[in-house]
């Protein structure tokens, strides 16, 4: 079993948030990750906290503060999240650390960690205390074994991060979090998150828990589906010929 959460976008209005917020709730999702920026920031995550109550909450800010804003991020600390997700630059490793230190809410990193060697850098200047491992960011399955091997060897913990994914790359992902040191609800939501049609069978959906029951199946798990590529196929290149 992989334990679920749900990423959330930028919403127009803290009540705009919150309807997202019970919608996914509603579906069984536990644990709620908040998109933010400035203006869209300790608000919105504040009536979050407050309607909610203790829900798992987290927060990914794509990069967009500075260490300028230690300040809000020590106020945000009030909240309780669960972790603050690349709150800073992506190169920033050494800002991160300064951030790190300055609060007491767990900083993950995520577009600052391309390989094995960015999570030893950044574990080895305390810049992060979780790593959100997406395999295709990393290269593939080999560097999120090795991510994940030594931030479990440092402590540090991993979930796996999603991008949108189909049913191929959902595999792939469910296949990563089955590892040892995945220890938080991982973005690999039900395949009705944002397809009507999943393009590899069986499909994959949470139960009342926010679980995802892993396949007994080899390698990934799911076959692609050849009758859902092709009716949602728009263009068609053939490679190769006849052999004379
Ligand atoms: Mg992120």
């Amino acid at each position: 079993m992989i334990e679920s959460g749900v990423s959330l976008g930028i919403e127009s209005s803290p009540d705009a948030l919150l309807r997202s917020v019970e919608k996914y709730l509603a579906q069984g999702y536990r644990r709620i990750k908040c998109k933010f920026k400035p203006g869209f920031d300790i608000d919105y995550l504040a009536a979050v906290r407050r309607e909610f109550g203790s829900i798992m909450l987290m927060a990914d800010a794509n990069s967009v503060y500075t260490l300028a804003d230690v300040p809000l991020f020590r106020e945000m600390d009030d909240l309780g999240l669960l972790m603050v997700e690349q709150t800073l630059a992506s190169d920033d490793i050494v800002d991160h650390r300064h951030l790190q230190a300055a609060i007491s809410t767990p900083v993950c990193l995520d577009e600052s960690i391309d390989s094995v060697d960015d999570a030893r850098r950044a574990i080895e200047l305390g810049s992060c205390r979780i790593i959100n491992i997406k395999v295709a960011r990393v290269g593939g399955l080999t560097e999120a074994r090795r991510i994940q091997a030594f931030a479990a060897q440092h402590s540090v913990g991993c979930w796996c991060g999603g991008m949108v994914d189909a049913g191929v790359a959902r595999g792939h992902n469910l296949v990563a979090a089955s590892l040892p040191n995945y220890l938080y609800p991982n973005d690999i939501p039900s395949s009705d998150r944002y397809y009507a049609d999943d393009i590899v069978t069986p499909s994959a959906y949470i139960d009342g828990h926010a679980q995802i029951t892993l396949s007994e199946r080899p390698s990934m798990g799911f076959e692609a589906d050849p009758g859902v590529i092709e009716r949602h196929t728009v263009a068609k290149w053939v490679f190769g010929g006849n052999r004379t």
